[in-house]
């Protein structure tokens, strides 16, 4: 055995940027106890934690990919290092590795990241061990991550074989031995690797589920729900995962704490009163907009329109006291919280969650720290089990975690974004204790904003543009709207200033009694006008998609009148909505702009727009439409004058329709086929002159 080589000892690098693929990367080093294997995991980051140029071990990937395809914080480093031309084609040819990407395909650039490191190590000739896999957020990560992860245990196994075997690594042989998996072997391999678990032995020799069970289905054979399961799957037998090592152990104060403690969480945040609040849209549109003027002026921070802000908003005061309630824990709300690790715990690398700040009460933790409406994971459904009473209740949760209910986990937890209220509800004989929430909920994220202003228009403040994100209700939970838009519809509800109204209606508000909102820029943005003002720029963004572009406007107003003898490039604006007389947002500002020369093509249109009869031809009825109508001028500007576009807003559906009608104006203009548009569409993303600010 070569140096460096320990007969089962495996290296896992991470790329995150939310949790997700750190947290992939340590379930599979928690498994790897189990199947025989030692597994070392870090961050990529953390450079002094490994040596890749080294290392003879086999390598696990699992990085993530976020904003407009870019690598997560986390990875960028890594990724421009392996990127250097100067590395020689051979440089990694001592490596042998496997790599999991994670993405979502609402988004045009699926998991370019994981692409963008198997490529570049591909190049400088690593082999593969097995194939790469593309999880999509966009149908559930769980569909790909959990055959990959099964199938990874084989692949080890046979590398690991084949390593110590013959002398591969020293005299690099690998190359040519070492294929990738096929389908079937990975098949193969995660059915064998996947702990089978036979609930008739599990349940004490019972061959079948509860009679109360099957008399249930006996009446209503058709009504499976979130508690409940029908044939065939509550007849058969379950391959569910392995058990998750607990962690945590945690002690609550013997008295309610002082107010001091807590309040740390959004230390890094600012923050900044609310200053304005209006309604842009008329009160019977589909989807209320809302603008938010934000006061940022002792703030000490800077922003360039088409910069976004991270707003932090607590989880709902109500679901943190049902949740209280439900645990058991409500006369202890005030108590504060210790947290260390559980002694001889079986995780590896296991350490208390950085963000729980070591001095916070039970109720700051559930307010502040946890992402209570994230939707729990199968490894979470799976501990649940072990703290749930109720023989049919338990049989539900192993359902719902295991291979045979992945469709039933779709269609009851993940489609309907249930969450652990939500489970806790109608599995009433479930008791968890608080540390295993915390093991398995997420950080609770902040939400990011496009700035709706310019800096130059208004000095010390930011404005941000929000439609509130609604979820009907449904069998699994009551309506709800989306965490951060509905906190902050809520807090505004009194003051805000409906369509169309004065602005002298504001003098009566007390804006200074309103709760502050935590806002921090976000980095690493390029979402900006081009530096040379003379370059044109094509802006597409409908509904709260045109947040930015008021900003971009906004701010060239003002440099066309402080700077009357420059030249400025041609601007366009594509913008859609409903209707014309309802959610038309920002109509006077923007018509301003076109009548002072700002803004030189306004191109508008209504999706519900009742036909006009008089129209020969139909209208233009989405964004895509109108960009293919003017195909002429958008290639001109793209292709021969090196102009720039922009493109804000909806990513499942709208930024893919206007990439796809790009590809075809480019195709047709140029007359070039279909791989010659990719081309040149992935050129102008190269140069960074098609720009996306897109979210789902
Ligand atoms: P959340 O509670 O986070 O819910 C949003 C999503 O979660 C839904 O789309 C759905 O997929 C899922 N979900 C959660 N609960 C349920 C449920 N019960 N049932 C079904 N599905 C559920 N948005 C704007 O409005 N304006 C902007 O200017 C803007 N700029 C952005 C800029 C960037 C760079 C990015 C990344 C995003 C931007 N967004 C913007 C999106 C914004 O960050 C939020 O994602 C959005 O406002 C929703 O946040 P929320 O907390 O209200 O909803």
């Amino acid at each position: 055995m070569p140096h460096g080589v320990s007969p089962s000892c495996f290296l896992i690098l991470y790329g995150s940027q939310k949790g997700q693929a750190q947290s992939i990367a340590e379930q599979l080093s928690d498994q790897a106890a189990e199947h025989g294997f030692e597994a070392e995991v870090s961050c990529l980051s953390k450079e002094d934690k490994y040596n890749l140029e080294k290392v003879h071990s086999p390598v696990v990937f699992v990085v993530s990919t976020t904003g407009d395809g870019e690598p997560p914080d986390t990875a960028l480093k890594f990724v421009r290092k392996i990127k250097k031309k100067s590395l020689p084609r051979d440089h990694f040819s001592h490596l042998n590795y496997a790599l999991l990407a994670l993405g979502d395909t609402n988004y045009t650039n699926f998991c370019n990241c994981g692409k963008t490191i198997d490529r570049r190590l591909q190049e400088l000739g690593a082999n593969h061990f097995y194939a790469t896999g593309l999880a999509d957020d966009g149908t559930g990560l769980e569909v790909v991550v959990d055959p990959w992860i099964d199938g990874l245990w084989d692949a080890l196994k046979k590398i690991f074989t084949k390593m110590s075997d013959s002398d591969l690594i020293s005299d690099n042989s690998l190359n040519s031995t070492h294929q990738s998996l096929t389908i079937q072997e990975k098949l193969e391999s995660s059915a064998q690797s996947l702990q089978l678990l036979d609930i008739s032995d599990a349940d004490g020799g019972k061959s079948k589920p509860e009679s109360e069970a099957e008399s249930h289905d006996a009446e209503n054979p058709l009504e499976a729900s979130l508690n409940r399961s029908v044939a065939p799957l509550s007849q058969s037998s379950l391959s569910i995962p392995a058990l998750p090592p607990s962690f945590l152990e945690l002690c609550l104060g013997d008295v309610p704490a002082g107010e001091e403690e807590g309040h740390v969480v959004a230390q890094d945040f600012h923050e900044a009163p609310i200053s304005r609040a209006l309604c842009l849209t008329r009160d019977d549109a589909v989807k209320p907009v809302i603008l938010l003027e934000l006061d940022i002026k002792d703030k000490n921070i800077s922003y360039e329109p088409g910069d976004a802000f991270d707003l932090l908003c607590p989880n709902r005061d109500k679901e943190v006291e049902d949740l209280l309630h439900r645990l058991g824990l409500h006369d202890k709300k005030s108590h504060s919280v210790h947290l260390q690790l559980l002694k001889n715990t079986k995780k590896k690398g296991a350490r208390v969650p950085a963000y729980i700040p070591e001095k916070c009460t039970l109720q700051y933790l559930l307010t502040w720290c946890l992402e209570i409406r994230s939707i729990p994971k199968k490894a979470f459904l799976r501990s649940l089990v072990d703290y749930t009473q109720e023989t049919r209740e338990k049989r539900r949760l192993q359902e719902l975690c295991s291979r045979e209910g992945a469709a039933d986990y779709d269609r009851f937890v993940r489609n309907p974004s249930a969450c652990i209220l939500d489970l806790l509800r109608v599995f009433p004989s479930c008791m968890p204790p608080l540390s295993l929430l915390i093991e398995h909920l997420p950080k609770l994220q902040p939400r990011a904003y496009s700035a709706a202003s310019s800096s130059l228009c208004h000095p010390g403040k930011v404005c941000i543009v929000f439609s509130v994100v609604g979820f009907p209700a449904c069998a699994e939970h009551q309506q709800r709207t989306g965490l951060c838009t509905g906190w902050l519809a809520d807090r505004v509800s009194a003051i805000i200033e409906p369509y169309g109204t004065e602005q002298a209606s504001r003098e009566s508000v007390d804006f200074a009694a309103l709760p502050k909102v935590h806002i921090r820029p976000r980095l690493n943005n390029t979402f900006h006008l081009p530096s040379d003002p003379t370059v044109p720029v094509v802006m597409v963004g409908p509904g709260s998609g045109v947040a930015p572009f008021i900003g971009f406007l906004q701010q060239r107003e003002k440099e066309r009148e402080r700077n009357q003898d420059s030249a400025f490039g041609e601007t366009w604006l594509f913008f859609g909505c409903r209707h014309k007389d309802r959610d038309f947002i920002f109509r006077e500002e923007l018509e301003r702009f076109v009548e002072n020369g700002t803004l030189n093509h306004l191109k508008v249109c209504f999706s519900r727009a009742e036909p006009d009869t008089n129209d020969s031809e139909p209208k233009p009825k989405y964004v895509q439409h109108n960009l293919a109508l003017h195909a002429e001028y958008v290639t001109r500007i793209l292709l021969k004058e090196n102009g720039f576009l922009y493109v804000c807003g909806d990513a499942k559906n709208m930024a893919k329709d206007v990439n796809d009608t790009l590809m075809e104006i480019i195709g047709q203009e140029l007359q070039l086929d279909k791989l010659e548009s990719m081309k040149t569409i992935a050129k102008l993303r190269e140069e960074k002159r098609y720009l996306q600010d897109i979210w789902s």
